[in-house]
């Protein structure tokens, strides 16, 4: 792995290091505006156009941090991709707004509870960077009204099966460490809640925002997991590194849910080599969504069969632990798309198919 620290910016050269390492200052200075942008690389006429038309349908922002890691040159930067609006945002007529339809699944504001026993709490509406493909698009329109966490803990009290919270936004990270605490401690006395579970893009667009502090005061919540979603292996880098160390040494298991996103990881060599990266700074691959129909994002979704086909390409040449469940969010749960190496199963037995071409078969247990 590369151990060099990312390079800032040169715009970025006088900021001294507390200021640029201070996350509060990475989003005081986030960047927001073709002029912000221009002084860090030369911006294509399609990404002009972008800015310009999708940038005032859907929020944008851009951590100096997460800037850093843009080619100058290339505009199909993974990076890029991902951060810079785009104007096929706004031509996408088989996108939905809403397409889990959280919002039917959502017994008071801002809580989807789709699952027997766990429940997603969307404390944040803002995020450090926004990303384009993001699925949950629509709520980065609105803003998140701060009172309404108490009706969310109210349910959650009354109903004893729900034994999992996921944290998530927006990004729960966005919220002074006293603001997450006074939720997490809430959430914590409540006897029959025992996974406490945070989403956050923080290790990846705002690795500073992970302080030795935080980590520590989150371990006061075990057990709490962390999910993060790293999408390329250019975004592994010394800093985000070091964000998930700390939250490993605070005990705080670390995850990945990826996005297979077209032009960004749908190469076989892209996502085996991001997939490997992540079991090297000890980050457990946990999902890779298959795109969501969300509307802004066309220009990212792929097939089923492509996807299939990838994830059937990694399976024996990395390890196991490398490969995440390839899972299709819908409306009724997350489905996973299985790589199926079931030939035939029948009364004699079950017929497969190793990673390398070989058929085998297994005899049927009597
Ligand atoms: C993904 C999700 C969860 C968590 O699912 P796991 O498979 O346990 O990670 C919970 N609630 C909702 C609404 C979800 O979309
Ligand atoms: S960090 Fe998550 S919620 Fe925020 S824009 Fe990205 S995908 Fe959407």
């Amino acid at each position: 792995m590369n151990t060099q620290p990312t390079k800032k910016h040169r715009i970025f050269e006088d900021v001294c290091e507390m200021e640029w390492k201070n996350w509060r200052w990475q989003i005081a200075n986030s960047i927001h505006d073709i002029k912000g942008l221009e002084n860090l690389l030369d911006l294509s006429p399609e990404e002009l156009a972008g800015i310009e038309k999708a940038g005032r349908a859907f929020r944008w922002a851009i951590t100096p941090y997460y800037a850093s890691l843009m080619s100058a040159e290339d505009p199909n930067c993974p990076v890029r991709l991902q951060a810079i609006p785009d104007v096929r945002e706004l031509d996408d007529e088989d996108g939905l707004l809403d397409p889990l339809q959280e919002e039917n699944h959502s017994p008071v504001r801002d809580m989807i509870h789709l699952y027997p026993n766990r429940v997603a709490l969307c404390v944040s509406d803002l995020c450090m960077s926004y990303c384009r493909h993001c699925f949950r698009k629509r709520r980065t329109l609105r803003s998140y009204d701060k009172n309404d966490f108490a009706p969310a803990l109210e349910y959650i009290r009354a109903h004893e099966e729900i034994n999992d919270v996921l944290v998530t936004g927006g990004d729960p990270l966005m919220m002074d460490d006293d603001s997450l605490c006074e939720k997490l401690a809430a959430l914590r006395q409540i006897k029959h809640v025992k996974l406490l579970r945070i989403g956050t893009r923080a290790p990846v667009t705002l690795p500073y925002r992970i302080t030795p502090q935080l980590a520590k005061r989150l371990a006061e919540f075990h057990p709490l997991y962390i999910n993060t979603q790293f999408n390329h292996p250019k975004e592994i880098t010394p800093e985000s590194a070091r964000a998930v160390d700390l939250l490993l040494k605070a005990g705080i298991p670390v995850g990945n849910q990826s996005v297979l996103l077209k032009g960004i990881n749908d190469e076989r060599d892209t996502l085996k080599s991001l997939l490997e990266k992540l079991l090297e700074i000890r980050v457990r691959p946990y999902y890779i969504f298959h795109p969501h129909r969300q509307s802004g994002t066309r220009h990212f979704r792929l097939s089923v069969d492509r996807g299939m086909e990838i994830m059937s390409s990694l399976r024996g040449y990395t390890s196991g632990m490398a490969i995440p469940t390839y899972a299709l969010d819908t409306p009724h749960g997350k489905v996973p798309l299985c790589d199926n190496r079931i030939i035939k199963n029948d009364e004699k037995g079950t017929l497969v198919r190793t990673f390398d071409g070989t058929e085998w078969f297994e005899l049927k247990e009597e």
